[in-house]
């Protein structure tokens, strides 16, 4: 299929009018009136299976998260989930209410324009992640964090990273607070020899400018959660003196229990808040910085015309590319395909795709027919029929 839209992003550098696209999927042609292309999103940190909602914790700021995550076990947000899916502490997360909320995490991802996630908590056997409507990244290794070891399952970090190879990430909550206990983390994550290329740090409120300097020189990668940081501790990394050093930062949302909506809610705020920092920035950031830090292929990250596997078509609702991906929701996403697949958009936009034996759901947004992968509409149903209620998530556009 040869795509043509109004304008073409291939990424943060580079823009164009009338540019086709090759799709490789079915031989008709399609073209969309008033439209932006785009490589699709990547959210580099969030919990699947904690996307409740609203928030939890009724003591911040905390000076440090570890204090928020026993105080979380307490809030209405927890206990609520408690009744739908109780954690044993195995993380055994194919348990079937475990794998339906780690589904409606992912679906949180899709209606924001992501292509791909990281889901960060103890690596699951591999049917956790082909059952997801997105690509929920299968290859990393991981820690919680140096202060709480791996208590949620997982080895040492040391083995963890030996794990890693040096072939996908190895991915750590680092320096999420303001105390002495945060404070020293970063020093002890490199005396245990884990700063490498391939280490993404979340959070990283605590680094001084010395050591993100040091982190940049490592080629490592550190992910900025904001809302979640604004919220928790009431302060965050130290934006501005990572992009001056040149460090790889990408952009996570964290779960709704700590953090924002979603994707585009968190880049909406960090635009409100940091207006200096150039949107085709933030971009790069949720695109080919996240793809970098992940160890993802060439499909992501960036637009490829002449073989295009993952795509994000958007209503054009602003002239700057850049600035009217701050205007996504839902209904404004015409089309996304992910590993040549079609997983969410306008419903007559479905045909131009060879016919699946994939199941597909169908809604209205504002009176727009949708098609989804999967069915996200039945796992709310199944926490209602649970709950004895009806539960809203307002990252569901439904
Ligand atoms: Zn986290």
């Amino acid at each position: 299929m040869i795509l043509h839209t109004t304008q073409v992003v291939i990424d943060s550098k580079s823009t164009h009018k009338n540019l086709p696209l090759n799709l490789h999927t079915t031989t008709k042609d399609l073209s969309l009136d008033n439209s932006v292309a785009y490589c699709p999103l990547i959210n580099a940190h969030d919990h699947l299976i904690g996307n409740w909602y609203p928030k939890a914790g009724k003591d911040k700021p905390y000076p440090n998260s570890h204090i928020w995550v026993e105080d979380m076990k307490q809030s209405a947000s927890f206990l609520e989930r408690n009744k739908f899916w109780f954690n044993d502490g195995s993380f055994n997360l194919l348990v079937p209410e475990a794998h339906a909320l780690g589904r409606l995490g992912a679906y949180k991802n899709l209606f924001s324009g992501c292509s791909a996630v990281h889901d960060h908590g103890p690596n699951q056997l591999p049917k956790y992640y082909q059952a997801m409507p997105i690509n929920v990244i299968e290859a990393y290794r991981q820690c919680h964090s140096i202060t709480l070891g791996n208590w949620w399952g997982g080895e040492s970090p040391e083995r963890e990273m030996e794990l890693a190879g040096g072939k996908m990430p190895f991915i750590i909550h680092l320096g999420e607070g303001t105390d002495e206990v945060t404070k020293q983390e970063f020093a002890e994550l490199e005396r245990r020899g884990l700063l490498k290329e391939n280490t993404l740090l979340i959070h990283g409120i605590a680094f001084t400018k010395e050591e993100i300097v040091r982190i940049a020189k490592a080629g490592a990668s550190v992910c900025w959660c904001q809302n979640s940081n604004a919220y928790l501790i009431g302060e965050t990394f130290d934006i501005d003196s990572a992009l001056q050093v040149g460090a790889n930062v990408v952009i996570g949302t964290d779960s709704t229990m700590s953090g924002g909506i979603n994707l585009i809610a968190e880049l909406r705020e960090i635009h409100e808040k940091y207006p200096h920092i150039p949107l085709n920035t933030l971009f790069r950031m949720v695109t080919e910085n996240s793809a970098k830090a992940l160890y993802l292929s060439e499909d992501y990250g960036k637009l490829n015309p002449d073989r295009c596997r993952n795509l994000l078509v958007l209503d054009r609702k602003k002239e700057d590319p850049f600035e009217n991906i701050l205007e996504l929701n839902a209904a404004s996403i015409k089309l996304l395909v992910v590993e040549d697949i079609p997983r969410f958009g306008d419903r007559d936009l479905l045909d131009y795709f060879p016919k699946s034996e994939r199941e597909y759901t169908f809604f209205d947004i504002a009176g727009r027919e949708k098609f989804v992968i999967g069915d996200p509409l039945a796992i709310s149903n199944e926490i209602d029929s649970v709950l004895g209620y009806h539960k809203d998530f307002p990252f569901l556009p439904f």
